[in-house]
Parts: C-alpha cells; structure tokens; sequence
C-alpha cells in the first residue's frame, strides 16, 4: 500500500490547524491538515444551536479577517464562526483534507507514522491540532439506569431535546449558565448546581472584559494560578452580553444549589458550599473591578466611573437557606445536563510524549519528542492559548521553530 510522504502533519482542522496552516504556508513549509470531520466540527456539532462566541468581535478572531455579518462589538453565533473559519482556511489556501482520522501516530528513526481512515502518511514533523476541549467529562455519580436523561453539554441542542419536565444542570461555568438561562426561558423548571467560579464583569467603565483582561495583562498569563486550577469562569455573550450574577438567575426563577456530592435511591445530594461559591464569585467580580479602577488612575484614562457596578444585590433565600437534597421523582426532574467540562483524548498518539498524568509533556506546544508539537491546548503558552486569538500567535511560534528545525536538518 502507498505511503503519502509530506514535512509536516497537521492534526485537526479546527481553528488551530487552519491558523498553523497560515503561518506554515507563509514559511513554505509543506503540509497537509487531516480533519476526522469537517472544518471546524466542533463548532458545527458539539455547540449548543444558540451559542454565541464568549468575547465580542472585534476580539474574537484572526488578526487578518474580520466578521462580516456580527459587528465588531457584536457577539459572533457559532454557525457564524464556522462559516468564517471556512472562509479563513480558503483565504489562506489551507490543504485540509476533511474526513479523515488518525488512528495512530507512531515513530520509525526519525520519522513519524500516522495510520488514518485515508491510509499511511509519513512526516517529519506532526502537530497534534486536535482542541483543547477533546473529551466530555461526566462524573459517575448518576447509573444510567437511573430513569433519567442524561446528557452532556457538549450534546445539548437546545430545550426541545429534552422531556418534558424540570431539569437539573450541573457545572456553573459559562456553558451551564447559558443553558440554565435558556432552558428557564423556554418555560422549564430548572436546578443549577454551583460550584466554585470566577465571574467577571461582562463590560465596566465602557470597556469589555476581554478588554480589561489585555489592560490588566491577563490574557499572558503563564500559569494557572494553583487556587485556580478547578475554577470555571461564567462569562455570556448571550443576548447582547451581559455580567453573569446568580442573584439574577435566583431572582428569575432558577433554584440555585451546591455542588453535587451523590445520588441515591432518585435522591441527589449537594455539598453545604452554595453560600461560599457565590461570595467568592463575588469577590471576583469586585477584585476585577477593584483592579480595573486602579489601572484607570494609574493611566490617568478617562473612562466614566460606574460606581454602582460594585452594588450587589442581597442573596437569594435559595443561597441562603439551600436545598441539602432533591428527590429527582418528587421534583419531577426529568433530564441532567452535566456542563462538567471536558479531558483530553490522545489515545491515538503512541509516543512517549505524556506525563504520568497523561498531559503533554511540552514547552510552548514544542513537545520533548524531536519534531511533534502540540496546539490549541489550554495554557500551552498563555491564558489565551485555546482562543481564537490566542491561538494564532501559538501557531506562529510553533511554524517558526519548525521552519527552524527543517533548516537545521537540511544544513546536517
Ligand atoms: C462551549 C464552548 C464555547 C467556546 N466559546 C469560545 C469563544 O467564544 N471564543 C473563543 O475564542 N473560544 C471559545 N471556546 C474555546 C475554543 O475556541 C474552542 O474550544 C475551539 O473549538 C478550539 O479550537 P481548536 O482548533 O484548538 O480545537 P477543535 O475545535 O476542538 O478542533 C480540533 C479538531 O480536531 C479534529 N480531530 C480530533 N481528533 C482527530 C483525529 N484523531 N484525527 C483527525 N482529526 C481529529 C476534531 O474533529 C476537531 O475538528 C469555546 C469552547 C467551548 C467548549
């Protein structure tokens, strides 16, 4: 059987392969990008129909193509984003090829064998592009057999998918938020478990979040912070934008609750934590605030004070006096939504290139293995390296260090 010979592999056609594409194309790299599904799949099928992008326009994108239908301070709809990552990747002339996936990826001397549903591909250098969100997490908490739909937020649609009856969403971060919203607005009853979070402000002094992430130097960030690691940011673009604050969901109907601990005999048990998770949310938003003012005073900018953005309403009786367990029959809960998170899935990959943890052993996405490299992961090189913008200047430095490495190799 023929063996397709190329320099480099791209492993995704996500946002972060097409970006990759870009930069390889601008250093004459040859490559090819093996896409499993379509361009930009998990836009298309693991996005919930009404999602909008978390930061506005203007920010939420390549540097050399803007939206052309949501306005710069708009928040862009995914089936937009999908479209504009199409364009992109004709734009800049990327070889994806869609439809095909790696099944293995293995090494022979000094060169890396990738066995696919399209046959063999031998490369030089292989870029695992395949997303920083590969894998739902659902905890083992609820049997299958339990008599209830179950189902991650990876695979909501929207409300109509669900029986009729209330629902219980677990995972407060920006995805059980909006979920929870969306399906309160459509006539549902709804539980949303909250666990520990931070929540900024969606817009203060007349700038975005995303903004003031940049002002403060946030989106460098290196590390996680080490209190950080398990905390989700419940941030919306939805409608418009706005400042996620549970009071407003409490106030609008949602029952909020602690995390979930257990389940049962039908019976779904929450920690005592709801009052702390929502104070130290809280704290949060006001230190963001506290931070945005004082880079106002140091800079001497004019931005008009919003004094009542630090004004939080009272608690809501359901924080205060919270639900320690719900009876899923008595309260006619029909379905769970577990907007839990996701892992990484990199069974495929059959090289040394993993802690005992099963992360990627990497620096800047340049993995210890000569010529692999990993893109789009989460903190590769900064907070922003799993966004759209984030990603790109990743992709940059990975093109350059192999375009690097290819000269080096011809000149030996
Ligand atoms: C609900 C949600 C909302 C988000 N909203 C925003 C937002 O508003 N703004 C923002 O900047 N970021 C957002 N993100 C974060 C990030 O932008 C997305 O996760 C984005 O999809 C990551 O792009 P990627 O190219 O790195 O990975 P992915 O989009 O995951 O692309 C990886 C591709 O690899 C393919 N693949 C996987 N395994 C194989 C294989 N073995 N062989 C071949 N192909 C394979 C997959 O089919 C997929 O198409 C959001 C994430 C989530 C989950």
């Amino acid at each position: 059987m023929s063996v397709e010979k190329i320099d480099t592999l791209i492993i995704g056609g996500g946002q972060a392969g097409i970006a990759l594409s870009e930069h390889l194309g601008a250093q004459g790299v040859p490559h090819v990008v093996l896409e499993r599904g379509r361009i930009a799949e998990r836009w298309r099928s693991e996005r919930w129909d009404s999602l909008v992008a978390n930061g506005p326009a203007w920010h939420d994108r390549f540097p050399n193509r803007e939206f052309t239908e949501t306005g710069p301070d708009g928040f862009t709809p995914a089936h937009e984003i999908v479209a504009y990552l199409v364009g992109y990747a004709q734009q800049v002339g990327a070889p994806i090829r869609e439809g095909v996936e790696v099944t293995s990826l293995t090494r022979q001397g000094e060169l890396f064998i990738a066995e696919t549903s399209a046959g063999t591909f031998e490369a030089k250098h292989v870029v695992a592009a395949t997303g920083p969100f590969q894998r739902a997490i659902i905890p083992p908490l609820v049997p299958d057999d339990a008599g209830i739909a179950q189902l991650h937020s990876a695979h909501y649609k929207n409300p109509a998918q669900l029986p009729p009856g209330a629902v219980m969403v677990i995972g407060a971060g920006s995805s059980g938020v909006q979920i929870a919203d969306e399906l309160r607005k459509s006539g549902r009853r709804v539980y949303l478990s909250v666990g520990p979070h931070d929540r900024p402000p969606r817009r203060y002094r007349g700038r975005d979040f995303v903004w003031w992430l940049g002002a403060l130097g946030m989106w460098d960030a290196k590390t996680v912070a080490p209190d950080m690691a398990h905390v989700t940011i419940a941030v919306s673009g939805a409608e418009g934008g706005h400042t996620v604050d549970f009071r407003n969901l409490a106030a609008a109907g949602i029952t909020l609750v602690g995390r979930t601990t257990s389940y049962e005999a039908g019976v779904l048990r929450f920690a005592d934590d709801i009052e702390q998770n929502i104070r130290q949310g809280d704290e949060n938003y006001l230190s963001m605030l506290r931070a945005a003012d004082e880079y106002v005073a140091a800079h001497k900018l004019d931005l008009p004070p919003e004094p009542e953005a630090h004004e939080l309403a009272p608690l809501p009786a359901c924080v205060t006096n919270p639900l320690a367990a719900l009876d899923i029959k008595a309260a006619n809960v029909t379905s769970i939504i577990w907007a839990t998170g996701y892992g990484l899935d990199f069974g495929w990959l059959k090289l040394d290139a993993f802690d005992a943890a099963g992360n990627p052993r990497h620096q800047r996405g340049v993995a210890e293995v000569p010529g692999l490299y990993f893109l789009g992961l989460a903190w590769l090189s900064r907070r922003a390296s799993p966004f759209i913008w984030g990603v790109w200047h990743d992709a940059a430095y990975i093109a350059h260090h192999i375009a690097a490495r290819r000269q080096a190799l011809a000149a030996e």
